[in-house]
Order: structure tokens, then C-alpha cells, then sequence
């Protein structure tokens, strides 16, 4: 996949093993272990680029924020994130905090699966979850915790010490609904950690951006959204990073238009918000193969480094 960047991630070295081993043959040692991401410093590391399609071949929408060596935010849990997050040698133990974005499939389809691997870790402390709430049609988030972890009716309520309250398990998820209007809201600070998110029209989904400022690094994530309403560029404002989704290519119509941006419409955002590098993710069959179109309408209203992502890429802040 060739993806045209002006500014290159680290790649995650690991996935270059094969072919350095090939090349290389058996006669050398091998190479030293690899650096994993935000060793040093405050990072983005991408779990998964893709979107709903599997053919995309790439994990669906998920994010962690690194600190120095730790996992702290994970943003989305889309399917195939779960193996991502494992591949990236990160643990549920060290996060302070999950944040969802909305609960479509692809953002949310290994929440399950990661909340079960952490139950072999014996984490000690709350789970913070936040999220946006519910409709007629989407769960709140505290109700979409419940729909899998509830002791009565949780599809793996088996795993209820995990939620309820009166039970032994080694932590809590604590699940909260996120509502805030068109104008970013502080969600939750820690520490040198914090959150805000503001509320991003996702057809008739309930969806949220996060903007997570870590150590003085700011890290903003459009999540889904057709763009519409100056709330994200006012969340994105002066961010270090905002990773935007290029779910639709440029003159999508109807149903694709009505939930996503095009490369227009994030290239107005991000220099409305005078990002300082804009990553382009949730890329789809309809969006792969179209870098070049892609990234000459973004030229035309912003002019910072973009990069194109793929599942593994980790972004150190500078
Ligand atoms: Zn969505």
C-alpha cells in the first residue's frame, strides 16, 4: 500500500521482522528488541485504520495515547482492535481510561474481548468508561456496558463481578454517559491527564470527538461525523495531532455523505483548528487506492504534514 505522506509514522518495527529475516538470512543475530511506541514522551499509536469492510484488511477504528512506556486512553474498540492492542504489547491494567466515540460495530466490536483478557491481569483499580448517550435506536453507554457485563441480563453476565457493585471481582468498570451540546465540555482531568468532548452529528448516532491532553500534548479524535457545526474545530483548536476519518472519498453523496466528511471538509477543519498534523484513518475500500485525490483536496485548504494510516502506526509528539 502506497500512501503518499509528507509526514512518515514510526511503522511498528516488529512488522518488518519477516522480510529483514529474509533478506538477511539466519547467519546474523537478530536484531534488539523493538522499541515499542511512546517509549519516550507522548504518543498515538493506531489499533486499527480501517473501517467496517474486513477486506480493508486492517483492524476497525481504535486508538491508544502513550506515556512514556504506559498505555493510558484508549479511544474505540472496533473489531480486531482487541488483537492490535495485544500486538502493540500494551495492557488493560495500565489504562486510566476507555473513551467511545459512538457504539456502531466497528467502533465498539471488541469491547467485550478486551474486557475479558483483563480479567487475567488482576487489575486493582476502577475502569473509567465514558461515552455518548442513547436513543431510540443506540444504547447509552452505561446501558451498552450493561447490554454485555449486567448480572441480570448481560449477554456475558458471567462476567458481572466485572460491573456489579456487590460482587468480588479484582476492579470495576465504571461506565458514564458523556452530553455534552454543540460546545466542547471538560470530561474528566487526572493528574496531567484530561478530557473533553464535544458533540459531532453522525447521522441519527449519538457520537462524541475527544480532545485527550496528556503531559501538555494534545491529541484530538473527530471520531465519526459529516463535519457538520463548528464544534469540532473549536474542540481541535492548536492540536498537536487530530486523527480524522476518511471514510468517503471527495463528491460522496447520499447515505456515505450524510455520515462522513470528505477530504474537503477536513481539510477546512483542520486548518480552521490550525492543527499541527492531521492523520487520516478509518480509511475504506472506497477511500484506499484514492490517496492522491484525497490529499490534494486537503492541500487546497490546509497546509500542515498529512499522514495516511495503517493498523500499528505510532505518532510520537514532538
Ligand atoms: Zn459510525
Amino acid at each position: 500500500m502506497s500512501s503518499r505522506s509528507t509526514s512518515r509514522p514510526f511503522s511498528h518495527p516488529l512488522r518488518f521482522l519477516p522480510l529483514v529475516g529474509l533478506l538477511l538470512g539466519c547467519a546474523i543475530s537478530p536484531p534488539a528488541a523493538a522499541q515499542p511506541c511512546g517509549a519516550q514522551g507522548v504518543a498515538l499509536q493506531v489499533l486499527g485504520s480501517g473501517g467496517p469492510e474486513l477486506q480493508d484488511k486492517r483492524a476497525s477504528s481504535s486508538y491508544l495515547v502513550w506515556d512514556n512506556g504506559r498505555a493510558r486512553v484508549l479511544v474505540d474498540a472496533g473489531g480486531g482492535s482487541a488483537l492490535r492492542f495485544g500486538e502493540s504489547g500494551a495492557t488493560m491494567s495500565q489504562l486510566d481510561v476507555l473513551l467511545f466515540t459512538h457504539f456502531h460495530v466497528d467502533h465498539s466490536g471488541d469491547f467485550a474481548a478486551l474486557i475479558k483478557s483483563s480479567w487475567f491481569e488482576d487489575r486493582k483499580r476502577p475502569l473509567p468508561i465514558y461515552g455518548p448517550p442513547g436513543n431510540d435506536f443506540m444504547p447509552s453507554t452505561t446501558e451498552f456496558v450493561g447490554d454485555f457485563f449486567g448480572e441480570k441480563h448481560g449477554a456475558y453476565r458471567y462476567l458481572s463481578e466485572l460491573l456489579a457493585p456487590g460482587e468480588k471481582g479484582s476492579y470495576k468498570m465504571q461506565p458514564h454517559v458523556v452530553t455534552p451540546g454543540p460546545t466542547p465540555i471538560p470530561v474528566l482531568r487526572s493528574g496531567n491527564l484530561s478530557a473533553s468532548a464535544v458533540r459531532v452529528v453522525h447521522g441519527d448516532v449519538p457520537a462524541l470527538a475527544w480532545r485527550i491532553e496528556d503531559g501538555g500534548k494534545v491529541i484530538v479524535f473527530s471520531g465519526d461525523t459529516d463535519g457538520e457545526g463548528d464544534g469540532l474545530v473549536r474542540l481541535a483548536a492548536n492540536a498537536d495531532l487530530f486523527v480524522a476519518h476518511n471514510a468517503v472519498p471527495e463528491g460522496a453523496t447520499g447515505v456515505e455523505r450524510h455520515l462522513h466528511m470528505p477530504p474537503s471538509v477536513i481539510g477546512q477543519i483542520a486548518e480552521g483548528a490550525k492543527v499541527k498534523r492531521l492523520v487520516l484513518s478509518h480509511r475504506m475500500l472506497r477511500t484506499l487506492g484514492k490517496e492522491d485525490q484525497t490529499q490534494s483536496e486537503i492541500a487546497k485548504r490546509y497546509s500542515g504534514p498529512v499522514a495516511f494510516a495503517n493498523d500499528l502506526d505510532c505518532f510520537p509528539m514532538k
